[in-house]
């Protein structure tokens, strides 16, 4: 069966003097369509390597990187633009909105360059943020302008959904309502959902569970029986 993620043997070396570390260590798994997936390890291992990878914002020295039957990890620096430009959406720690912009425009931005994108004003509401469209980052909470990067992501209509320690700069509530917002979305939308974390009580809410370290896979797992995050305590 084709999965709709796969890694096929991918490394990626870094070279530091006459160090070199293997971030990412001849990698094998896969995810499928539609799934709300958590990647955790601890700090190092690997995880932001791999999703760059996959997000087409790195490469890799070996392997193939397949996503939805597509060979990715091959690409043109051309081909490479319009892969993260229509099938990937990137929600970061720290949120990278553009300070000058409203919530509105920042969203409006990112749809602009795409292919089929959704209504931006309609996507922000759809975060809890039709409220807000016309506020500058600077006066939103941390929660809300992951809302908005959120909706950034969203509005590209992309079939992928990666997110880089998403929770990272907030704090224990706001955190687990952008998780839950994170849940819902796959759940509503079914598009597939990758979330790196160090946190492994949240493996508790994903489909899938992988765990990396020192850039190898420890374990990836179904998760048969996943939870809503609001019942999951750290
Ligand atoms: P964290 O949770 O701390 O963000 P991580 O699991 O995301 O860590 P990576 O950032 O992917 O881990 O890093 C994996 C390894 O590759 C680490 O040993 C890191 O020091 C190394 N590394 C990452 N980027 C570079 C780089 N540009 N140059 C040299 N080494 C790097």
């Amino acid at each position: 069966m084709e999965h709709f993620v796969e890694f096929e043997n991918v490394s990626k070396y870094y070279q530091t003097g006459s160090v070199r570390i293997a971030a990412a260590d001849h990698l094998n798994f896969y995810v499928d369509k539609g799934e709300f997936c958590i990647i955790v390890g601890p700090s190092g291992a690997g995880k932001t390597t791999l999703l760059n990878i996959l997000g087409g914002m790195d490469t890799c020295d070996e392997g193939h990187v397949w996503l939805d039957g597509q060979d990715v990890s091959h690409f043109t620096e051309r081909e490479l633009t319009t892969y993260r430009r229509y099938d990937v959406g990137f929600v970061f720690q720290f949120y990278n909105l553009v300070q000058n912009l409203t919530a509105l425009e920042n969203v409006e931005l990112a749809s602009e360059i795409c292919r089929d994108p959704l209504d931006p004003a309609a996507t922000l509401e759809s975060v809890g943020l039709g409220e807000r469209l016309n506020n500058f980052p600077a006066q939103l909470s941390g929660g809300e302008q992951q809302r908005v990067s959120i909706a950034r992501a969203l509005a590209k209509n992309p079939k992928l959904l990666l997110c880089d320690e998403p929770t990272g700069a907030l704090d224990y509530k706001t955190g687990k309502q952008v998780l839950a917002l994170l849940q819902r979305t796959c759940r509503e939308t079914g598009r597939t959902v990758i979330v790196i974390t160090h946190n492994t009580a949240l493996t508790a809410m994903a489909d899938r569970i992988i765990q990396v370290k020192s850039g190898q896979i420890l374990s990836n797992k179904v998760n048969e029986h996943p939870v809503p995050v609001e019942q999951i305590e750290w």
